[in-house]
Formats: structure tokens, C-alpha cells, sequence
């Protein structure tokens, strides 16, 4: 399994501050556990952040922040302490389709899922998780069209088995797709067999708050 398309550096470090509500964080977690490229830039995010942490001042929030904190960070240059450089635990092989933390969401793998249609043949599990994300199993059979949606948020797509195509982009199992609201898109389920994909949105409500809150916490240090 070669997973192409992988979590980007702000969601990672946000994530290794804590940072994140616990929808983002169960695609996160769930990627993390198909993707050793990803679970190593974790450890080193995590590393710098406790590290930066325990100095931490309190700090305006100021335009361009991320930007400037992330051009003083060469990951490169980090030194690693003990725990980061412990190894990695291997992916398990025969697996089975969802993957811990997401499993245990559910209660079980993918044939102890409880859909519910919402129509043309697409299938969908509410999972239940707190904060202002929303989380949720799509089941697209093979071939189908996503109807073409915009987002006034964050969207993060996962998917599990199966594969699907957003313009030139091919997505497989372990693959994650990170949309905003610039993305106007018609996901199309992969031919041969279904697409089971984890998907994860924002109220758009809350949206406006949220890329602010996910760097401040950095910002901070
Ligand atoms: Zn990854």
C-alpha cells in the first residue's frame, strides 16, 4: 500500500498539541494508522512542541504567525530526544478495513456498520463524536458520482477501502483528502467495488473560528 495524498503540516501539528476536536482527530488518528510517513512527522511534531512548550508565553495572535512560526522550524535541524527516536510500530498486515481508533467508534469493522441511505445508492454512519466536527462512514457504490458539493469549512476524506477520483486525483485506502472551501468538487467512487470512505466536516458556523484556534495554541509559543 502506497499512500500518496497525507495529512498537511498544520492539521499534523495541531494535532500533536492537542489541538484538534475529536472528529478531526479520529480522521487524523485513523490516518496516522495507515501511514508511517505520517506517524513519523507526527513524533517529530510532537517532539518540538513539548519541547517548545514548556517554555511557553502567552502571546498576540498576529497575521502571517503560522507562516513565521513554521519558517523557523527545520525539521532538519530538530534534535530528536529519546522517546522520538524510539521505532515506529509496523503497520499489522491483514488489517482489518477500519482501522483503531475508527473501529471502535463504529463497535466493529465494516460489516457491523449501520448505514442508512441518502440516496442514488450512497450510504452513510453518523459517528458520534464531540465538539462542532462532523464525522461520518460513506459507503459510494463503485463508479458513482459524490452529487458536486463546495464546502464552507474543512472537509478531510479518508478512505478506507475502495478508491476514489476527484479530477486528475486518484485517492486509495490510507489515502486523505484535505478540502477547504476553495475545493468545489465531484468525488466519483473508483470502478470494481465500493468506496468506503471516513469523511469529516465543520458546521459552518463554527468555521470561522477554527484555523485561528488551531494555530494559537503554536502562536503561543
Ligand atoms: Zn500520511
Amino acid at each position: 500500500m502506497t499512500i500518496r495524498h497525507h495529512l498537511t503540516a498544520e492539521i499534523l501539528l495541531s494535532y500533536a498539541a492537542g489541538n484538534l476536536a475529536e472528529g478531526w482527530s479520529l480522521a487524523v488518528a485513523t490516518h496516522l494508522a495507515l501511514c508511517p510517513d505520517c506517524r513519523a512527522r507526527e513524533v517529530q511534531f510532537s517532539a518540538i512542541g513539548g519541547e517548545a512548550l514548556e517554555d511557553a508565553v502567552p502571546a498576540e495572535l498576529s497575521d502571517g504567525a503560522l507562516a513565521a512560526c513554521f519558517a523557523l522550524i527545520d525539521l532538519d535541524e530538530v534534535d530528536l530526544n529519546g522517546e522520538a527516536q524510539q521505532p515506529l510500530p509496523p503497520v499489522i498486515a491483514g488489517t482489518p478495513t477500519l482501522p483503531e481508533p475508527l473501529r471502535g467508534y463504529v463497535g466493529g469493522d465494516a460489516d457491523s456498520v449501520r448505514w442508512s441511505s441518502v440516496g442514488g445508492g450512497i450510504r452513510q454512519c453518523l459517528i458520534k463524536v464531540s465538539g462542532e466536527a462532523k464525522a461520518r462512514l460513506l459507503y459510494i457504490p463503485a463508479g458513482d458520482k459524490v452529487p458536486q458539493h463546495g464546502h464552507r469549512g474543512l472537509e478531510l476524506t479518508l478512505v478506507l477501502s475502495g478508491s476514489f477520483a476527484d479530477g486528475a486525483m486518484q485517492f486509495h485506502r490510507g489515502d486523505i483528502e484535505v478540502a477547504d472551501e476553495q475545493v468545489n468538487h465531484t468525488p466519483t467512487a473508483g470502478p470494481g467495488e465500493p468506496c468506503i470512505c471516513l469523511a469529516v466536516t465543520d458546521a459552518p458556523i463554527v468555521f470561522k473560528s477554527l484555523l485561528p484556534r488551531l494555530v494559537q495554541r503554536f502562536v503561543k509559543i
